[in-house]
Formats: C-alpha cells, sequence, structure tokens
C-alpha cells in the first residue's frame, strides 16, 4: 500500500498533508511512504527529514499521482499552469484525501467521480466525539483564531494588556469576537492572555458557558427562532433576527477595540454581521479582523486577502491563515488524516467501509458516483446558475 504526499502549487499554501514524525508512524506500520520532493520545505520540514523517516522521495510529479493507492493533499487537486490535470494523473480506485471544498467547488467533485477516484474530503468529517481526532477543521480553525488576534493586536495602536507605569495607567484593550466556534473561542482565549478584556457573541445559545468559562462576557441576544442545525452548526437567520442582533452588537462593536470576526454557516456566503454604518460608529484606531473573509466576510467593507483603513478603521481581511502558521498546522493536519487513515486501512489493504459514519459522512465520491447528497445538490445549483 502506496501513501504520497503531494506538494502543494498553491501560492498561499504553506502546509504539507504529512509531516515526517508521522511518515515515521506509519512506515512503522507497513505503509510505503513517498514525498514529493520539497513537498514541506515552505513548513520547514526538509526532502532529508522525510527521508530519515523512512519515506521515499519522489521528484517526478506525474509519477507520483499516477502511482499512489492514497494521495494526500492539504487544498483541492488543481489544473496546473503547464496543462496538466493534477485530477487525470490520479489512477481509477485511488483515494484522494485533503481539503476538496466540495461544497464551495462542486465541479472538483464531479471531475474526481468521473476520473472514479474515492475522495474523502476532511471538510465533511462529522463533528462528533470519535471523529475529533481526524477533525481538521477544528484543529485548522483554532490556529486562525490564534492568529487573528495577533495580527489584530500588532495592527493596535494600543496595548493589550492594563499596565500601570510611572507614567500613568493603560487601560486594557476590548476585544469583541463575532461568533464563538472553535476559531472564536481561541480567539477569546488568546485574546485574554494577552491581557484584554474580551467580549463575545454568537447566535447558538449553547456557547454562552463555553464563552463564560474563558473569561469573556457573553452579549446575549434572544431570538424568536431555532438558531442551531444538525451537527451542532448555526442556521441562516431570519431578516427580523438579522436586524435584532445587529441592535444589540452595535453598542459593543462600537465600544471595541479590536473586532474579530468568525460567523460562518456551511455551504453559504458569510452572514453580515457588520454593515457599514456599524463600522462608521467605531473609534478611529480600531481594528477589525474578518476570519470569513474567504467567504465573502462578515463586515460588508472587507477586502478579502487585503488590509484597508476605512475612514480610520483598519479592516484586516486575511486568507488562509492556518497557512502563516505552517509547522503547526500542518503537524495537527498530519495527525488528523494519519487517525482518518486507520479507519481506511486493514492488515495493510485498502478497506473503504461506508457502514462506518466517518467514511459514509466524508467519502465525497466513488466508483465514479458523487455520494453526498448535499455535494450533488451544490453541484446541481451551479449547473443552473450557469
Ligand atoms: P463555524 O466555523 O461554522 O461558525 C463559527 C461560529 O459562527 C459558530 O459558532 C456559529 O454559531 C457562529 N455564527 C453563525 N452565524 C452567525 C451569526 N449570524 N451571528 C453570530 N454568530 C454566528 O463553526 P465551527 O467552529 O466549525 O463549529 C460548528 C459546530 O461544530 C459547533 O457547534 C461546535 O461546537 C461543533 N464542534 C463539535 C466538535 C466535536 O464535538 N467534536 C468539534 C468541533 C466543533
Amino acid at each position: 500500500m502506496r501513501v504520497a504526499v503531494a506538494k502543494e502549487i498553491e501560492v498561499c499554501e504553506r502546509r504539507v498533508a504529512l509531516i515526517p514524525d508521522t511518515v515515521a508512524r506509519l512506515v512503522k506500520q507497513g505503509l510505503e511512504v513517498w514525498i514529493e520532493s520539497g513537498a514541506g520545505e515552505r513548513a520547514f520540514f526538509t526532502d532529508a527529514a522525510y527521508e530519515a523517516a523512512g519515506a521515499k522521495i519522489i521528484t517526478d510529479t506525474a509519477t507520483l499521482w499516477s502511482q499512489a493507492d492514497i494521495l494526500l493533499k492539504v487544498s483541492p487537486p488543481q489544473e496546473r499552469g503547464d496543462g496538466h490535470s493534477e485530477i487525470a494523473w490520479l489512477r481509477e480506485g485511488a483515494v484522494l484525501i485533503g481539503f476538496l471544498n466540495p461544497l464551495g467547488n462542486p465541479s472538483v467533485a464531479q471531475q474526481l467521480a468521473e476520473r472514479k477516484v474515492t475522495a474523502i474530503s476532511m471538510e465533511m468529517i462529522p463533528r462528533t466525539t470519535r471523529a475529533q481526532s481526524m477533525d481538521a477543521l477544528s484543529s485548522q480553525a483554532s490556529i486562525a483564531g490564534y492568529k487573528a488576534v495577533l495580527i489584530g493586536a500588532a495592527a493596535l495602536p494600543k496595548y493589550f494588556p492594563m499596565l500601570t507605569t510611572a507614567a500613568g495607567t493603560i487601560a486594557p484593550a476590548k476585544v469583541f469576537v463575532m461568533g464563538a466556534g472553535v476559531a472564536g473561542l481561541q480567539a477569546i482565549a488568546t485574546a485574554r492572555r494577552l491581557g484584554a478584556v474580551v467580549e463575545a457573541f454568537d447566535i447558538r445559545p449553547a456557547v454562552k458557558e463555553e464563552v463564560q468559562s474563558l473569561g469573556a462576557k457573553f452579549v446575549e441576544v434572544k431570538l424568536e427562532e431555532e438558531t442551531t442545525a444538525a451537527g451542532g452548526y448555526a442556521k441562516e437567520i431570519s431578516e427580523a433576527s438579522k436586524q435584532r442582533t445587529q441592535e444589540v452588537v452595535a453598542e459593543h462593536v462600537k465600544n471595541a477595540d479590536i473586532v474579530i470576526t468568525t460567523a460562518q454557516v456551511p455551504g453559504k456566503k458569510a452572514p453580515i454581521l457588520v454593515p457599514e454604518e456599524m463600522v462608521a460608529q467605531m473609534k478611529i484606531g480600531s481594528v477589525i479582523v474578518d476570519l470569513a473573509a474567504e467567504q465573502g466576510g462578515n463586515c460588508a467593507c472587507t477586502d478579502p486577502g487585503k488590509d484597508i483603513v476605512w475612514n480610520g478603521i483598519t479592516i484586516i481581511g486575511p486568507i488562509n491563515l492556518p497557512s502563516s502558521m505552517p509547522v503547526h498546522a500542518s503537524q495537527l493536519y498530519s495527525k488528523n488524516i494519519t487517525s482518518l487513515m486507520q479507519l481506511l486501512i486493514k492488515d495493510k489493504a485498502l478497506d473503504v467501509n461506508f457502514d462506518d459514519d466517518i467514511l459514509n459522512a466524508a467519502c465525497i465520491t466513488h466508483a465514479g458516483e458523487i455520494r453526498v447528497s448535499r455535494v450533488r445538490e451544490a453541484l446541481q445549483a451551479l449547473v443552473i446558475s450557469k
């Protein structure tokens, strides 16, 4: 059984799917591991370190893709500048594992199905207790939450902690976190560690206790509708509820030095939580870090991938923050991937068992079919929109 790790070719992707430590464990299990030369270099893992862990370094990309039983990646397969399609390199029946973005870009799933690849999408792993060690959305979101506070703090023209100095007392920074999922909770914890006074808001009332246990104040908005969907995710809320939440949060946004927004609804454009008129009320010098920038942004003024200054407010819309901490992001992702692979391999051979609820949910294509109804629906919507 041959497991291969491809080099990420997207400019903004510095992570790698396996790190040398986990390679050593897979080799010990009797798997053959191939690493594309340079796959780990932007995460500071050298070819020599992979070789020492027992991997074989492959310089020919097409050979690596076409001879893999399991091909591991971080981001979805690409059409290359030189005209080659990575999907076309894969052999029929091969397994591909990565963040495949099947709801955002379902045409990749269609191509994988046509190629008869068994594709497992890390985004589709259920958020259950049993799947925790494979939950790459959480491991990477946690990094994004941490880093959001650091870049916000670096952009803020103020101290974070309260300081009593000979030259006077400095008040602590006020941080307002909107969306208290995995990224939001890590942002709260990080801002607290740096000494800020933190408030947080989420439409799911279930997070109140978690927010409070991290030392932040929970801003509560009572809504007359169910805000939690299956799997604990947030639902898209009605216009009336949106208006009600905006009335309540406006005051907290106005008083904050840093607003960190993380709100997402799976498969949908990110909700606007901070409209232009709310930004206009903020103090000049304040900072917004919009972690939903890739999904369109939670702030109406966000320009994805850019740092802008709008009427004296700095608005940062980072793309792929986990990639900016590639060592630990790769370490955690590598652990998530190897945990998942334990479900796929029996007696050193591939065994994709759809009776397993994790594989059943995460395997988006198999034997020429798109298996997941949400992905089929996303594809249909794409076809209709064209
Ligand atoms: P996410 O990235 O989908 O969204 C981030 C947060 O934004 C969520 O807390 C969501 O409620 C919130 N949000 C959405 N719309 C909003 C709005 N209009 N206003 C304010 N907030 C809004 O969330 P996530 O971090 O991926 O977590 C999703 C769910 O998965 C949560 O219930 C989480 O507890 C759960 N989870 C479970 C496990 C586990 O049991 N193993 C692990 C991780 C996450």
